[in-house]
């Protein structure tokens, strides 16, 4: 026999309750009758369902949790729009599912991967319309923070390369069953387009190596005529560079490799 279905920690279900902001999620998200959406965590499908209100295209919910399985069955059954994927996010082939298609991720994102799942959205970028998800309150302010402030780091630049980012709302955690112990806050993600014109898994490496010993001044990373060739003190630390100039001393760093390897 199935086991009923009980939020679990190890999942990272809180279930959203508030029918105000799970509307105003799928506000955002905007939904048209071409849009093909890609909910991450469907959990009882509560944010299921309203986006299935305004009648996308198509819907896909990735579930990782067996035991919801039979509620979601059960609740979407007529709704040929709406298709279950039986799996955990980072095992979908996302690449076959959406290679020709445009998408919308949305999601009320288990907190425990939430940035892994940010992150790995920006590897089918040119694919992605925008993103809304909630994620803890951290985290958010970590991809909306600004050069010289504490919650810049690695999650802000990566993103914000790739992304504008825009802090929606905050969510107290009453609207949520159970509640989590932190608040949580919406965030909208739309690509830059252009896309930056970086290899993004070296970029990646790049980003967070710039940021370990965040403290550090940059000449002990980096070579100093390199940066100063980038319009970069060497005495600057990494957390008062903007986004542009990582991508811009990215771009040097990538040329100078290329020229000294040929
Ligand atoms: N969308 C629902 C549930 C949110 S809770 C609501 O708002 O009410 C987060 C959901 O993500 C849970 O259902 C949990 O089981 C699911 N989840 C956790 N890790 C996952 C993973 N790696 N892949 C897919 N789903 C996952």
């Amino acid at each position: 026999m199935n086991k009923p279905f009980r939020t679990k920690k190890q999942f990272g279900q809180h279930l959203l309750v508030s029918k105000d902001v799970i509307s105003r999620i799928v506000d955002v998200l905007e939904v048209n009758q071409d849009d093909i959406i890609i909910e991450i965590g469907v959990g009882t499908g509560n944010l299921t369902e309203e986006i299935l209100k305004r009648n996308p295209k198509i819907l896909y919910g990735i579930e990782i949790d067996e035991t919801a399985y039979p509620i979601i069955e059960e609740k979407f059954s007529g709704k040929e729009s709406f298709n279950l994927i039986k799996a955990d996010f980072f095992d979908v082939e996302l690449k076959k599912l959406i290679d020709n298609f445009d998408v919308k991720f949305t999601g009320n994102l288990p907190y425990n991967v939430a940035s892994n799942i940010i992150i790995d959205t920006v590897f089918y970028l040119k694919n992605i319309r925008l993103c809304v998800f909630m994620v803890q309150k951290e985290v958010a302010e970590k991809l909306v923070a600004v050069p010289k402030s504490k919650n810049y780091t690695f999650l802000s630049v990566f993103t914000q390369t790739f992304y504008h980012v825009e802090y929606i709302m905050s969510v107290p955690a009453r609207f949520f069953k159970p509640p989590p112990k932190v608040t949580s806050a919406v965030v909208k993600l739309t690509p830059k387009r252009p896309a930056p014109d970086v290899d993004i898994t070296e970029y990646k490496k790049f980003v967070s190596e710039l940021f370990q010993n965040r403290r550090k001044m940059l000449r002990s990373k980096l070579n100093s005529d390199l940066l100063i060739k980038t319009g970069i003190k060497p005495e600057s630390r990494v957390e008062q560079l903007s986004v542009e100039d990582i991508i811009k001393l990215y771009g040097v760093l990538k040329d100078g490799n290329r020229q000294s390897g040929s």
